[in-house]
C-alpha cells in the first residue's frame, strides 16, 4: 500500500512537471472542459456551466456509464424534433440545423471521464497569469479602450475585469472551440450522462438559430456547448448574452464588442460592485482558526481585521463593511485572500476558486500587480482521484463523514477533514494534503 502511494506520488509528479510546460493554448483548452474548475476544492456546479471539470488535460479515468440508449440516434432525433417544434423551434431551423448530425464519439468521450491527476493551483496559476497573458491583455485594454468605456459606462464592471475574463475563457477571442454546437449538445440530449441538461440546451442553442444571431457554420464551442469567446453555455447566452454594436444580432463569436459586453452583463447581473476589488492577499495572526476558511462564512472586512487579519499591500481596497470570506486556496501553509462579493460574481462565471483567483490576479496584474507574495506549499502535491476517494474511504473508517467517496472534495470532506485534524492536533484547514492521507493510511 505505502509502495503504491509513493508511486502514485512520484508519477504525479513527473506529471506535474510535465504539464508546467503547458502553453497557454493549452490552457485555452480549459476552456474545452464544460467549465474549467478547481484544481483543489472542487465546488458545485457553476450556474453559467455544467459541473466543473479539472482545469487541465489529463490521464482519465472513465466514470459511471449511463444506460446505453434505448433508441437509435434518428428515431431520437424524430421525437425530439417534436419537442423542438412545440418550444417554437422552426421545422425549417431544425432540419438545417440537424442536416447531415451524426453523434460525436469525441463528445462522449469526453463526457465519460475525468482526469485522475490535477495541477497544483500555483502551477494553474502560474500559466493562467502567465507574462504573456497580462501582455495580450494590456494590448487588448489598450486597442479596445472606447468600447470598454462603453461597456463600463453601461454595466459599471472594471474593464480589467472582463478582459481577464476573455483571457481565460477564449485566450482573447482566439480558443473558442472548434465543435458544432448542435452536433455537440445532440450527443449529450441523446447519450449523455445528463441527457436534460443537453435537451434544455439544445433548445436553447436552436432559439439562436432560428433568431438568426450567427449562422449554423459559426456556432462552434466546446464539447460541452460552450459558445464563442465568452464560452456561454446556449441557456445563459439567452439570460445574458448582449447586442452591443448595434447590429441587431447578439454575435458572441464574431463581435468583440458583443462578448465583452455580454460578460459584463453577467458579472453585473452576478452582482459586480464596480470600484471594489474582488479580493486581496493578506497574511494571518498566528493561532488563528483555520477553519473561517470557507467560502460560506462571511463576515465583514473590519471584522476580520480586528482578528488580526492584514492586506499585505498596506491599504485595503474595499470597503470596511464589505462581506468577504478567507480563501486557502493551497490550506494553511500557503499564501492566504479575503475575497468580496465580486469575486462572488466571478464564481457565477465558472464556479472555481482557483479560476476566480486567476481572473482577479490576471486583471490586477493588466495594471501591475498581481503578484502573490505569501509562498505555495510546494511539496503539498494534489492528491489524485483515486487519493481522494482513499482519504474519503479513511474518514469514513475514522468515523468521520465525508460523504460519498467519489474523490470530490466539497464541504462535506472538508468539514470531516477538518474533525479528523482536530482530532489529531492539526490546524483544521480542511485541506487533502499526501501528508494527511498517509496518517490515515497509517492509523489504518
Ligand atoms: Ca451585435
Amino acid at each position: 500500500m505505502r509502495k503504491k502511494f509513493v508511486c502514485e506520488v512520484a508519477l504525479n509528479r513527473l506529471l506535474m512537471a510535465t504539464l508546467s510546460v503547458m502553453t497557454i493554448g493549452a490552457l485555452a483548452s480549459c476552456a474545452d472542459s464544460p467549465a474549467h474548475s478547481s484544481t483543489v476544492p472542487q465546488q458545485p456546479s457553476a450556474v453559467g456551466k455544467p459541473a466543473a471539470q479539472a482545469p487541465v488535460r489529463s490521464p482519465t479515468t472513465a466514470v459511471s456509464m449511463p444506460p446505453q440508449p434505448s433508441e437509435s440516434f434518428n428515431a431520437w432525433r424524430d421525437s425530439f424534433r417534436n419537442q423542438a417544434l412545440a418550444s417554437g423551434i422552426s421545422a425549417r431551423t431544425f432540419d438545417q440545423a440537424f442536416a447531415g448530425v451524426e453523434p460525436d464519439p469525441a463528445v462522449i468521450e469526453a463526457d465519460r471521464s475525468q482526469p485522475e491527476f490535477v495541477r497544483p493551483v500555483w502551477q494553474y496559476l502560474e500559466s493562467a497569469v502567465s507574462p504573456l497573458r497580462v501582455r495580450n491583455g494590456q494590448d487588448k485594454l489598450a486597442q479596445n479602450s472606447g468600447v470598454l468605456q462603453q461597456i463600463d459606462a453601461r454595466y459599471a464592471v472594471d474593464e480589467e475585469a472582463v478582459v481577464a475574463i476573455w483571457g481565460m475563457e477564449s485566450n482573447f477571442g482566439t480558443h473558442m472551440g472548434d465543435k458544432n454546437v448542435i452536433r455537440s449538445l445532440a450527443t449529450l440530449a441523446y447519450e449523455g450522462r445528463r441527457p436534460d441538461f443537453g435537451r434544455s440546451q439544445l433548445i436553447a442553442a436552436l432559439k439562436i438559430l432560428e433568431h438568426g444571431d450567427v449562422p449554423a457554420s459559426y456556432m462552434v464551442g466546446s464539447w460541452a456547448g460552450a459558445m464563442g469567446q465568452t464560452q456561454f453555455i446556449p441557456t445563459t447566452y439567452d439570460q445574458y448574452a448582449v447586442d452591443f454594436d448595434g447590429d441587431g444580432k447578439r454575435d458572441i463569436w464574431r463581435s468583440s464588442a458583443d462578448a465583452l459586453a455580454s460578460t459584463a452583463n453577467y458579472l453585473q447581473s452576478s452582482g459586480w460592485r464596480a470600484g471594489q476589488s474582488w479580493g486581496f492577499e493578506v497574511r494571518l495572526p498566528a493561532q488563528f482558526d483555520y477553519s473561517l476558511a470557507e467560502m460560506t462564512i462571511r463576515k465583514p472586512l473590519s471584522e476580520w481585521q480586528r482578528m488580526g487579519v492584514q492586506p499585505i499591500a498596506g491599504s485595503v481596497p474595499a470597503d470596511p463593511n464589505a462581506s468577504v470570506s478567507l480563501l486557502l486556496p493551497a490550506g494553511y501553509r500557503g499564501p492566504a485572500f479575503l475575497v468580496t462579493d465580486n469575486f462572488r460574481a466571478i464564481l457565477k462565471y465558472n464556479n472555481s476558486t482557483s479560476y476566480a483567483l486567476a481572473v482577479g490576479l490576471l486583471a490586477d496584474s493588466f495594471k501591475g500587480g498581481g503578484k502573490v507574495v505569501g509562498n505555495w506549499p510546494l511539496s503539498d502535491v494534489p492528491l489524485s482521484r483515486s487519493e481522494r476517494i482513499a482519504l474519503q474511504e479513511g474518514l469514513v473508517a475514522k468515523g468521520f463523514q465525508p460523504g460519498s467517496a467519489d474523490g470530490i472534495i466539497g464541504a462535506n470532506t472538508r468539514k470531516a477533514i477538518r474533525a479528523y485534524q482536530q482530532s489529531i492536533g492539526e490546524p483544521a484547514d480542511g485541506y487533502p494534503t499526501p501528508a494527511l492521507l498517509g496518517k490515515l493510511r497509517d492509523e489504518h
